[in-house]
């Protein structure tokens, strides 16, 4: 068994297996796909120390970094189960959907997220060439241009007002009659010249010219009009949805389906941890998450120092 397995090989799990194999414990990674969202990113300009990287160039360097110590990386492997230690401080073990079943004695769940898509025509083209995610990553990208941001909900709405202050102007398209955000934030949003806010629009296509984003089509959903508006971002905020489907009746999940993890990592099983953007933790960027995991590993660290001699 090992002392220390992690389930997901994003920053967060490759955090976790640097700092666990460091105190020269067994550690293993099991990861669906090793470098998580990294692997879709193109420019990554905000992990600090690094000016600039890409994703799949930082992926590799997580991987590199991990591979460097005794870990044993188990690639292209799917967990689809956890099953608690029958007696305390016995092992924990993991389904994987392979049928293989790894054992123990502590495991940390950093399986991340995923961003909702909004699934229309240009959305998956465009991706990473005009169509964004993450406001706090890809917005200065967008100086001095115009830009829409498809939700109204808390996400949508901040990620609007964060955007009025760097971009030319901002257009926000919600589905429903009414954003969704809280009162204060609609009214921040109201007060800034540069917005323009459309309700009961149903985006239906983001268009470009072959290489990147030039406009977004959405129709009124009261007179079924078509209208097109030209930028050249566009911020789909739709939720994030966390990597958790497998745990559900296995530990504490928030209302959003995140892990809930107190300030050292722990969740509601002992000896299972949880670190990066599949917990409660707010703001899912990558030097957080690799915080949160290099905590995670120091907490499984730290449970299994405390556990009686056998
Ligand atoms: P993830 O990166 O999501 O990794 C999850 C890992 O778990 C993966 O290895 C995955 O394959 C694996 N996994 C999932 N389910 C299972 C399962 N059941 N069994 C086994 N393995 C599983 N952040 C920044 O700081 N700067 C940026 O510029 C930036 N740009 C971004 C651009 C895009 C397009 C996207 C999508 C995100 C961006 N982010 C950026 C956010 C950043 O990528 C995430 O915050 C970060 O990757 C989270 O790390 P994580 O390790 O928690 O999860």
């Amino acid at each position: 068994p090992f002392d220390v397995l992690i389930v997901g090989g994003g920053p967060a799990g490759a955090a976790a297996a640097v700092y666990a194999a460091r105190k020269g414990i067994r550690v293993g990674v099991a990861a669906e796909r090793f470098g998580g969202q990294t692997n879709d990113t193109m420019a990554i300009e905000n992990y600090i120390s690094v000016l600039e990287t890409d994703g799949p160039k930082f992926a590799l360097a997580l991987e590199a970094q991990v591979r460097h110590y005794d870990v044993d990386i188990m690639n292209l492997q799917r967990a689809d189960r956890i099953v608690p230690a029958a007696t305390p401080g016995g092992l924990v073990a993991v389904h994987m959907e392979n049928g293989a079943v790894l054992h123990s004695r502590s495991v940390i769940v950093s399986t991340g997220a995923r961003w909702r898509n909004v699934n229309v025509p240009g959305e998956q083209e465009y991706k990473n060439k005009g169509v964004a995610y993450c406001p706090h990553c890809d917005g200065p990208l967008f100086k001095g241009k115009r830009v829409a941001v498809i939700g109204g909900g808390n996400s949508g709405i901040e990620a609007a007002i964060d955007l009025a202050g760097l971009v030319q102007h901002v257009t926000v398209i919600e589905f429903a009659d009414a954003l969704k955000a809280d009162a204060v934030l609609v009214n921040k949003l109201k007060s800034l010249n540069n917005v323009t806010i459309h309700v009961n629009a149903q985006t239906t296509e983001i268009t470009g010219d072959g290489q990147k984003v030039n406009g977004i089509s959405y129709k009124d959903r009261v007179s079924n009009e078509i209208h097109h508006v030209e930028l050249a971002g566009v911020f789909v905020q739709i939720g994030l949805v966390p990597n958790t489907e497998f745990l559900k009746g296995t530990l504490e999940l928030s209302k959003f389906g995140e892990i809930v993890v107190d300030a050292k990592c722990h969740t509601s099983l002992p000896g299972v941890f949880a670190a990066g953007d599949v917990t409660t933790v707010p703001y899912k960027q990558i030097v957080i998450a690799a915080g949160e995991g290099s905590k995670a590993a120091l907490s499984a660290f730290d449970f299994l120092i405390r556990q009686p001699v056998d």
